[in-house]
């Protein structure tokens, strides 16, 4: 069998590894990424727990060296103008997205995938078109949340697209946050908050975002970049002590987005299927974009190579597999996500009748999955005593997990 990955980000990437794995090194593999290799966008993404398990469960020579570069951050608190409250039990860990890509990369060109960087594919979405996918027998379309062959294909695919109210901008900032952070900071145009957390190989992701009348009322939709983010400066300057904000790498235009939510109704079409991005979106607050694009790439592994086999023989009917179990498992993470976002549209509203501690109680409970007893919980986690309790017993739970998924170096989860 001979697989084309258009796009080298975790979607295409990961299902590479996985493809010469799951053949023994039989099937052709090829991914081709228009960017030059060394060359990401962004800072870095978080992981949790359940993506770590997945990594190590189908290439555990791969996740040992992914998580000996992730960086754990092990609290989050939530600062409303300068008054901290603490979340409980909070932990995840952080990647540079250049490191992540990298160490899959390697990955991939160790286990003989064919690795073409600084190769646009398929251009204008037309894999027929391009000799590079006419001839695979799969071509898996991970080129991203603009990806041109879903846009090629937009009646085969069903794309539904909806937009965010929020602006929001990524930034990197040298603050090196210890626990993850959100801070909301009041101004005369209303509230602006930041979601931030550490990395150990770039600097900390700091998310900013608010209301679209506050960004107007700011005037950061007619500065220039440089004068919004030392606008952006002065308004967090307690909450980043006086750091800076950096630009995100290579964007010198304005960084202020809204968030896009794209769905499809079907994520094949003939040889093709959509993967990551390409075929889904979550909103940034509940950080799964990179580990919804693994769990794709893992799924479309284990039915084009099933249990006990090193290629399937019938593609259409693995395409189809794939397709009817991550639309159905991504129905929860969209409404999760969903109600996420909305929660953020409604912070200036929450922020003007509720005190720091219910405000970051409806925070913490945004996706309506938190008991009664959870918030009697919280309001005893502001105790410092309490809070060590809790803290030990996470760093338990954490250290039966990374034995349970067999990390050789456990230790990592102490630290
Ligand atoms: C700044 C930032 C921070 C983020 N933070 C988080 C986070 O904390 N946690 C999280 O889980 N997710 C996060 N995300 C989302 C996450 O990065 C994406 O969901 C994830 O990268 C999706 O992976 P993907 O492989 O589907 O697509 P991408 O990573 O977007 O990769 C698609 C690739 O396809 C390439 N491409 C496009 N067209 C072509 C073509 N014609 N030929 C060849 N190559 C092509 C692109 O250059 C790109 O490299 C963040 C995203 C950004 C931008």
């Amino acid at each position: 069998m001979k697989i084309v990955c258009i796009g080298g980000g975790p979607a295409g990437l990961y299902l590479s590894v996985l493809a010469r794995l799951r053949s023994g090194g039989r099937d052709e593999v090829v991914v081709a990424e228009r960017n030059e290799r060394g060359t990401a966008s962004g800072f870095a993404v978080t992981l949790g727990e359940d993506v770590l398990d997945e990594f190590f469960r189908t290439d555990p020579v791969g996740a040992e060296r992914v998580r000996a570069a992730a960086h754990m951050w092990d609290s989050q608190v939530v600062e409303v103008a300068g008054e901290r409250v603490h979340l409980g039990g909070r932990y995840g860990y952080a990647i540079g997205r250049a490191r992540l890509l990298e160490l899959l990369a390697e990955r991939a060109e160790e286990l003989g995938v064919t690795l073409r960087h600084g190769t646009a594919a398929a251009a204008g979405g037309d894999v027929a078109a391009d000799p590079l996918t006419a001839d695979a027998d799969v071509v898996v379309a991970a080129d991203g949340v603009n990806s041109a062959v879903r846009t090629a294909r937009a009646p085969a695919f069903g794309t539904r697209v909806a937009h965010g109210a929020n602006r929001y901008a990524w930034f990197g900032t040298g603050k090196r946050f210890r626990p993850f952070t959100f801070a909301f900071e009041p101004t005369e145009a209303g509230w602006v908050w930041f979601h931030a957390y550490p990395a150990a190989d770039c600097p900390s992701t700091c998310i900013v975002e608010c209301a679209p009348e506050t960004w107007t009322g700011l005037g950061l939709d007619r500065m220039d970049p440089g004068e919004g983010r030392r606008l952006l400066e002065r308004i967090f300057a307690r909450a980043l002590d006086g750091h800076q904000l950096i630009a995100p790498p290579g964007v010198d235009a304005s960084p202020w987005l809204r968030f896009r939510e794209i769905r499809t109704m079907s994520w094949r079409d003939g040889n093709v299927v959509l993967a990551g991005d390409a075929a889904h979106t979550t909103h940034f607050a509940i950080g799964s974009g990179t580990v919804l694009a693994v769990s794709d790439a893992i799924v479309l592994a284990e039915h084009l190579y099933p249990r006990g086999s090193t290629g399937t023989d019938d593609v259409e009917a693995a395409l189809a597999g794939y397709d009817a179990c991550r639309r159905a498992a991504m129905a929860p993470v969209h409404q999760l996500a969903r109600a996420s976002m909305e929660w953020f549209e409604t912070v200036p509203a929450r922020l003007a009748t509720a005190d720091a501690l219910e405000f970051s109680w409806s925070l913490l409970d945004r996706r309506h999955d938190q008991g009664r007893l959870n918030q009697r919980l919280h309001r005893a986690t502001q105790v410092e005593s309490i809070r060590r309790v809790r803290r030990g017993l996470t760093t338990a739970r954490r250290v039966r997990r990374a034995l349970r998924r067999k990390e050789i170096n456990p230790r990592l989860t102490l630290r």
